[in-house]
């Protein structure tokens, strides 16, 4: 069945079986795991990875490739048709395990819709642009550490698996991709994620000012320990978290 590549749903579709095994060596799946691609597109990724499954979900936004997918006749596979930036990852019994070789155009609101869900969470693995997973693995005091570092290594540990070169789809993207692991912590940093998600905005709303200036609206010197004649990039997420404590003290009440 010919499908052409639709840009605005982001479709560069993997072609290289040695980066599909590697994804599936990074996912270790077991055959009991409950696990949801997000994009499966014609299946590069959905059907050797079944082969270790006895069921596999997938949330595939583009109809004809559902077709595709389905004319395969796999029963391992579940498919839903839905955009996964509105899918409801509460849905499954079980906690559930993500993959996916996300489309890049949305890859930033779906990490952030997804912690909404982190609860249900065990981890996920996920292709990105090389440059995005090195801003969310990012440590302080890196150039690239921002408002998705903190925020989402608060709530998992990062890790960036592995480089993956233009060459290995098709129509090849015009930037690197990486593979990234991320676990949900045990212990996450916070509880919740809007008042984090708030201080955070704010704080990298100026990245050349100071802590002082970014904040000036919610939060002066006399209410934190916290040194405010720093940068934001220079706070850990400790920092952070004492700063979204000092910050949620004066809106309490
Ligand atoms: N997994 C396939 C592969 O590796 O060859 C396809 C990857 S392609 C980069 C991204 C996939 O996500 C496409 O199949 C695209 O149609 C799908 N997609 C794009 N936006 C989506 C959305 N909002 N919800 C669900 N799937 C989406």
């Amino acid at each position: 069945m010919a499908h052409t590549p639709r840009k605005r749903f982001g479709q560069n579709f993997l072609i290289d079986d040695q980066v599909i095994n590697q994804i599936i060596s990074t996912i270790a799946p077991k055959s009991d795991d409950s696990i949801v691609e997000i994009g499966p597109g014609k299946g590069a990724l959905t059907f050797p990875l079944a082969e270790y499954l006895n069921n596999l979900n997938v949330i595939e936004i583009d109809r004809d490739l559902i077709s595709i997918l389905s004319s395969q006749n796999n029963t391992k596979i579940t498919i839903f048709n839905a955009d996964a930036l509105e899918f409801n990852f509460n849905h499954f019994s079980k906690k559930i395990r993500i993959v996916g070789n996300l489309p890049y155009n949305i890859s930033s609101p779906l990490l952030f819709h997804l912690l909404n869900y982190r609860e249900n969470i065990i981890d996920m693995t996920f292709m990105l642009q090389k440059e995005v997973v090195e801003r969310i693995v990012a440590p302080p005091g890196n150039k690239t550490y921002g408002r998705l570092s903190v925020v989402i290594q608060a709530f998992f540990d990062t890790e960036l698996m592995f480089i993956v070169p233009k060459e290995s789809f098709n129509p090849q993207p015009k930037i690197e991709s990486a593979i990234l692991y991320l676990k949900t912590k045990s212990r996450p940093l916070v509880q919740d994620l809007k008042p984090l998600e708030e201080i955070v905005k704010l704080a990298f709303s100026q990245r050349r000012k100071t802590l002082k200036n970014c904040l000036k609206s919610v939060l002066d010197q006399s209410q934190t320990n916290i040194d405010l004649s720093q940068r934001a990039e220079m706070l850990s997420l400790d920092n952070f978290v004492t700063l979204m404590n000092d910050y949620e003290k004066q809106y309490r009440n």
